[in-house]
């Protein structure tokens, strides 16, 4: 039978800067993720300065600097008939060591997180393993049943089982979890489109023709959203994807100059936008954190940040726990209680979103191209400047600001 201290299951974001910061704090631990590689379609990129300060505070800022990135310290929107930008969030106004969202491939952060975790003995990660049930005894869980590359199949025990395995978690099947949907307005087609140098920079998001379009620059091309109406997908992909194409060059006017947009629809990946969250987020012997607890809308890219957030509340409060053998209910339940907060905040903001902006700009009735009819918070932005760097601040923080383990930290 084989035995860890934590087992965690699914190395996402999660699951990775957990297994790093327990191996790091001297608790045995073992990921299982049923990929072979960390390279997927296209995942959240977006690294928040508090997932910044975190890879300096674990001695990996320089490793980190490497990636291929890019860097965005201002979110604008284009307003008024001339194609103005204005300014309505300003990283630059925080007074912290990162003020900025680095854009990061999902996969290059993932194997960093992996090859750091690897240098410490008592960190395990194994590729191309699938956790196809957990081992449930007397209403407690003790480990989980694997299927491995060979299609062999093996238990793996252990004092804590952490579901770190996304917003489909096994662990969701527990009744006792009570899963709470709330409905969203909206999905979003995710696609790239080629960025000449002169384009517009950094985060910019547009609304027009009851369309949200976001732009991410990452140099020479533009990672772009479009948010469209709940399940109004499969309608448009029954159309060539040259009227696609006529559409955006209407909607992204730089995109009118005979570039190149997007070559068919198998390019264009659709995100069915949930919001979600477990109302109890552990029973015996099991917790869920990320988005295995709580999946979020895509509305401030928030979701990668507050997967890192919760490890790193989930190792303070259980690294000393485990590597002593002393570990209780209590501890894991402070963990629930800690996040819950900003979980609840950043949701709540969401939903606000969704109501305020999302679902009114879908039915056309946001307009910015003109100026006289901006919505009020922006009108707002525009009078008194430093409000700008509210929305940055609750995006990066939450309510909460977790730190690691001593242990874990480094230089
Ligand atoms: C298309 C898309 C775009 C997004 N854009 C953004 C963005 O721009 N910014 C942002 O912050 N967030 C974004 N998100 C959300 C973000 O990716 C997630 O919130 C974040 O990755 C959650 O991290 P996690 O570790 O909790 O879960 P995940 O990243 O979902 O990781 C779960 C891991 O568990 C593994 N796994 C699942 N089941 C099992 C199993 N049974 N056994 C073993 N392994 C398993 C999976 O392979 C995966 O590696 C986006 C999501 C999608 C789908």
């Amino acid at each position: 039978m084989e035995r860890t201290t934590c087992c965690i299951i699914g190395g996402g974001p999660a699951g990775m800067v957990l297994g790093l910061l327990l191996a790091r704090s001297g608790v045995r631990v073992t990921v299982l993720e049923k990929h072979g590689d960390f390279l997927r379609d296209f995942r959240g990129d977006t690294v928040h300065p508090t997932t910044l300060q975190l890879m300096d505070d674990l001695g990996l800022a320089e490793r980190f600097a490497e990636l291929p990135q890019r860097r965005v310290d201002i979110v604008q929107l284009p307003v008024g008939r001339d194609g103005d930008f204005l300014t309505i969030g300003d990283f630059r106004l925080l007074p912290i060591k990162y003020p900025y969202i680095a854009l990061v491939p999902q996969w290059d952060l993932l194997d960093l997180l992996a090859d750091e975790a690897k240098q410490e003995s008592d960190f395990s990660l194994r590729m191309q393993t699938e956790v196809t049930e957990l081992i449930r005894e007397g209403g407690r869980v003790n480990g989980v049943r694997y299927r491995d590359a060979d299609g062999g199949t093996g238990e793996l025990r252990a004092d804590i089982t952490i579901a770190c395995d996304g917003r489909d978690s096994l662990a969701r099947r527990l009744p006792e979890l009570r899963l709470r949907d709330f409905p969203t307005p909206m999905d979003v087609r995710w696609f790239r489109v080629p960025r000449k140098e002169d384009d517009p920079a950094g985060l910019i998001g547009l609304v027009r023709d009851r369309t949200f379009t976001a732009l991410i620059d990452r140099g020479d091309y533009y990672q772009t959203a479009s948010i469209i109406e709940k399940d109004s997908d499969a309608a448009g992909r029954s159309r060539p994807i040259e009227e696609f194409n006529q559409r955006l060059r209407h909607l992204v006017p730089w995109f009118d100059d005979g570039r190149e947009l997007v070559d068919t629809w198998e390019d264009v990946k659709l995100l069915h936008v949930t919001l979600d969250r477990l109302n109890k987020w552990h029973v015996p012997g099991l917790l869920c954190i990320g988005d295995a607890a709580h999946a979020m809308s895509p509305v401030g890219g928030i979701g990668i940040n507050l997967a890192v957030q919760d490890a790193v509340a989930a190792a303070r409060h259980l690294a000393a726990p485990l590597r002593e053998g002393r570990l209780r209910r209590r501890h894991v339940a402070a963990i629930q209680r800690r996040r819950w907060p900003t979980t609840l905040l950043i949701q709540g903001l969401q939903k606000v979103l969704h109501r305020n902006a999302v679902e009114p700009g879908l039915r056309g009735e946001i307009d910015f191209g003109d100026r006289t009819r901006l919505p009020r918070p922006i009108r707002m932005i525009t009078r008194l400047p430093l409000l700008r760097m509210f929305p940055p601040y609750i995006l990066a923080y939450g309510a909460l600001r977790e730190r690691p383990p001593r242990e874990a930290v480094r230089g």
